[in-house]
This record gives C-alpha cells, structure tokens and sequence, in this order.
C-alpha cells in the first residue's frame, strides 16, 4: 500500500509521540480530582501546577494568567464575551467603550464571538485585512474610536499562513486606550511567541494544533481586565473556567508546548520553509492554472508560517481536489477544517478581496514534523495529474 502524505497541519497536527506516551502513562495512574484535599488529589494539583509552569515558561507569562479549558473554541468565546460583559459590569451605566473591533479573516470560533455581542449592545465593527492577508497599522489607527473596548487581531491567519504584526497593533490599540486580544493558536509554536513582550491583554491557545491531546486548550488573560466567567460552577482555575480540569491533557499540551517550541527554535521553521518555496516553485511551473493566494517571500518564516501554502486554482472546486488527492494518498484542505463541509466560500478569502469564482478553487497545504521533500513532490505530481 502506498504511502498516506498528511499535509493538513493546520487543522490538527498529529500527537507527537512523547505526548502519546505520556498520556498512556496516565490511563494506569491512580490521579484524584486536583480539587481535592487527600493525597491523589494533591497529586492530580501538583501535576497540573506543573503543566501551567511549563506553558508558562513556553509563553513567557505569569502561570497565574493561565487557565486550561477544552480548546480553542471555548477560549476565544470565553475571553470576547467574558470582556465585554466583564466591562459592562465594572462600568455599569458609566460603561462608555461600546465599539469592538475584529479583524474580518478571524476564525469563525473568534468572529461568531465577537458579533454575538451585539445583542449585549456593543457595536462590532470588522477590520478588513489588505489583499496579502495582513491588517494593516494604518487600517487599524483609522478604526480606532474613543470609544473603542477591544480589538481583536489573530496572530497567524490559519487559512493563509499570514502573520500579523501584533505587537504593533496591540501598541496601537494600548495608544487608543482600548485593549487587545489575539488569538494565537495557529502562531503558537510556530512563531517565537513571547507574552512578556508582546503586552496582549488576552490570548487563546490550542493542543491539537501542535501536536498534544485533543480537547485541550488555554486562554492568556491579563489580571487587571475586566472579565465574567461562562462556566459557572466550582470555580476552578482562579474562578475563571469552572469545572474538573483535564489533569492528563494539561500535562500532554505543555509537553507538546515544549517539544513544539524547542524544535521550531532548533531549525524546523527554515526547514518547512524551505519545503514550502520548492512546492509552490514546482507547482506554478507545472501549470498555469496554480497560483499562490498571497504573496510568499522565499525563505520567509518570520511574516509568512513556514510550512502554509495556500493555493488558487482555476477550473476545478476545492471539494474534488480534496477528494481526488485523498484518493491518490494525500490529506489536504478545501480551506478550514472547521468549515470543510460548508460550500460556501471562505470568509477568508472574500475578506482579502479573492472573487467568488476563484474562492471556489482554493486549496491549503500546510506542511509539519514529518512531512519531507519526497512527500512534497509526489503531492506536486499527484495535483498536477487532476488538472
Ligand atoms: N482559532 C484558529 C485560528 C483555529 O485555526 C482554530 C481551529 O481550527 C480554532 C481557533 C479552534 O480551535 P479548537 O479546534 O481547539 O477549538
């Protein structure tokens, strides 16, 4: 049987092995609640203590601004809503800051957030990102208003690969008095995240992107914003995230925190970097039909995620390509995962200004720990076969 090439790492990259280990290890451990006072339940707390350090570490944040929730999803909702009504509630009737401003190409996990606050009054305004995929300091200092509560920016775009220059837009957004959040889950790991210096008022993270448990994420969340919890309940993590934390995924997302960082830093960026370059190169040689969606600089791993690629290609939908190359052996993306069966096409896409038409044949390739050269150039065969 010939070789399965997974080239969709931006949807789930898979469980690095010492994870998988790790995790095993604890299926036969005898873990309490980590809530509990007698001596399993000690254990449990010190295991999760010592995942939040090691996050932390990774992070370069404070282990109390950290709190474990199932992913994502949960902490971008948590944070967008938890501000907005945690605002309300400190400021009462003097609650001033109504405006909210969200890049457009967000996540639906982060974008669906944000509009529902209209319902709570707030007036939420989308940010168009430039035709390259970046929000543009420009664009935000002519958003901004003096009412402005937060701006909501993602690191990386998970779609296009592109990375946005936060730490300039969270200066910008500080300037204006308002505050910023960015969802971080595509950058984390890939990007040489660092919380202390960065000042994001709040951030969300993912386990399943880089290679930890599924269901597992965390939220960032600066102890002076104003914040309301969703969960309700026992008041686990700080009161912030009720309910019975996943002992065994926390310690299975810090290793993977760690190994992910760690190697990213070790040479694995130019690496997919360099992958990525011969991919495109060899792909837009071999037909007309291919072209890169935005920009990408050859040897760019600081503004463009190393291992994305994504495509635009004329004539054919992203669904048969999908389902052609998953024939052929390969496991590629009509675009987001979260999305993948929706014909409609990426927000994303329109959001940059990419015609309907040429939406329709949009392909991500997203490359990570395994993929090699061999790999990348029997998928440039095997597309170029279906065209
Ligand atoms: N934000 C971004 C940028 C993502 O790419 C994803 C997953 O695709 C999410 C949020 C949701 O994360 P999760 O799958 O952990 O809920």
């Amino acid at each position: 049987m010939t070789k399965r090439v997974f080239l969709d790492y931006a949807a789930t990259a898979p469980q690095l092995l010492p994870v998988h280990e790790l995790m095993g290890s604890y299926a036969t451990s005898a873990l309490g609640n980590p809530n509990a006072l007698y001596r399993e339940g000690k254990l449990a707390r010190q295991a999760l203590e010592a995942a939040r350090e090691d996050l932390a570490e990774v992070l370069t944040c404070s282990s109390q601004d950290l709190h474990f929730c199932s992913g994502g999803t949960e902490a971008a909702g948590t944070l967008i809503e938890g501000i907005a009504r945690g605002s309300l509630e400190r400021f009462g009737k003097n609650q001033v800051r109504m405006h909210v401003l969200c890049a457009a190409f967000e996540h639906h996990a982060v974008l669906k957030s944000a509009l529902s606050l209209k319902r709570s009054g707030y007036n939420v305004e989308l940010l168009r990102p430039n035709r390259e995929g970046r929000i543009t300091p420009e664009s935000l200092e002519a958003a901004l208003r003096s009412d402005t509560l937060m701006v909501v920016v993602m690191c990386a775009q998970n779609e296009l690969g592109t990375v946005q220059d936060v730490a300039r837009l969270t200066s910008i957004a500080h300037n204006a008095g308002a505050l910023f959040v960015s969802d971080c889950v595509q950058g984390f790991c890939k990007l040489p995240l660092n919380l202390a210096d960065l000042a994001l008022d709040a951030a969300c993270f993912s386990s399943h992107k880089i290679g930890g448990p599924f269901g597992m994420g965390a939220f960032y969340l600066r102890s002076s914003v104003p914040f309301l919890p969703r969960a309700l309940g026992g008041g686990q993590e700080r009161k912030l995230r009720s309910g019975t934390q996943n002992v065994p995924g926390a310690r299975g997302f810090a290793l993977a925190a760690k190994l992910g960082m760690a190697e990213s830093l070790a040479g694995e960026n130019p690496r997919l970097a360099a992958l990525r370059d011969e991919l495109l190169a060899s792909l837009t040689q071999g037909s007309e039909r291919i072209r890169s969606t935005v920009p990408v600089v050859a040897g760019d791993t600081t503004t463009h995620l190393s291992g994305y690629l994504h495509l635009l290609v004329k004539g054919i939908e992203s669904q048969t390509m999908v389902l052609k190359l998953d024939e052929l052996g390969f496991a590629v993306s009509g675009g987001s995962a979260c999305s993948s069966d929706s014909l409609e096409p990426s927000h994303v896409l329109l959001s940059i200004g990419i015609s309907k038409d040429d939406a329709y044949g949009a392909l991500r390739i997203s490359l990570g720990k395994v993929t090699t050269a061999e790999d990348c150039a029997r998928f440039c065969e095997a597309l170029l076969s279906i065209l």
